[in-house]
């Protein structure tokens, strides 16, 4: 049985988690087995001493498993479409682009994110309308997609909770703006899209997560 707190000493120092590490921890932030002040603290040591490529591909990979892979009709195939910002102030490109690609005849399975940091979130904005429902199972993603053709929804108990959990937790610890973390985030969620294409749109400058572009070309060749 691996140790919890071992495993925060281990990123602590700098030391690089192998696979089964990473999907040990994962499972754990799913289930609970990890405290919300041992996922802090392992999110603190990621931010502090980064992961390299293989630790980050595992993250990815795990965050996505953590619940529903969608699956889509064999007709939908390749019409499969969504794009993700990397977050700033005003950001509100999903609001337009999502139904303008269902009016083109695309199928748009948007999993968004709430206000990182200083950032506005996309289902913050959507929640402000009065009624407006961002938990939806995969199930009704599937019958909304097929009556309008586009929807934008939160991760759940069943999509992508990895990310519900640790999205909430980044945002209260200060480790937002740490390449790893954002990059499963993001691809975690379009992961479990089960796309046939992505646009990754990346942002850099005062209002954005990054504020050079030296840095924000770091993150688009990660994502
Ligand atoms: N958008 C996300 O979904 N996650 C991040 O970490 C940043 C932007």
């Amino acid at each position: 049985m691996l140790s919890i707190p071992d495993l925060i000493r281990k990123k602590r120092d700098g030391e690089q988690l192998t696979d089964e590490e990473i999907s040990f921890i994962i499972e754990s932030v799913t289930t609970k087995r990890m405290q919300d002040c041992q996922i802090g603290a392992m999110l603190m040591a990621i931010w502090q001493r980064g992961m390299v490529a293989a630790e980050i591909q595992s993250l990815t990979r795990e965050m996505m498993l953590s619940g529903e892979v969608m699956r889509w009709p064999d007709e939908w195939k390749r019409l499969m479409v969504d794009k993700h910002s990397t977050g700033g102030v005003g950001d509100k490109v999903s609001l337009v682009l999502a139904p303008a690609l269902a009016a083109c005849g695309c199928k748009v399975p948007m999993i968004s994110g709430r206000g990182l940091a200083h950032t506005g979130g996309t289902l913050d904005k959507l929640e402000s309308i009065p009624g407006f429902n961002v938990q939806q199972s995969a199930e009704q993603i599937r019958s909304i997609l097929a009556s309008v053709g586009c929807c934008i929804v939160g991760q759940t108990k069943m999509l992508v909770p990895a990310d519900r959990v640790l999205y909430a937790l980044r945002d209260a610890t200060s480790t937002v703006d740490s390449l790893p973390l954002i990059t499963g985030s993001i691809i975690s969620k379009k992961g479990a899209e089960s796309l046939s294409a992505l646009v990754l749109d990346v942002k850099f400058g005062r209002a954005a997560l990054y504020k050079d572009l030296d840095s924000a070309k770091q993150l688009a060749q990660l994502l």
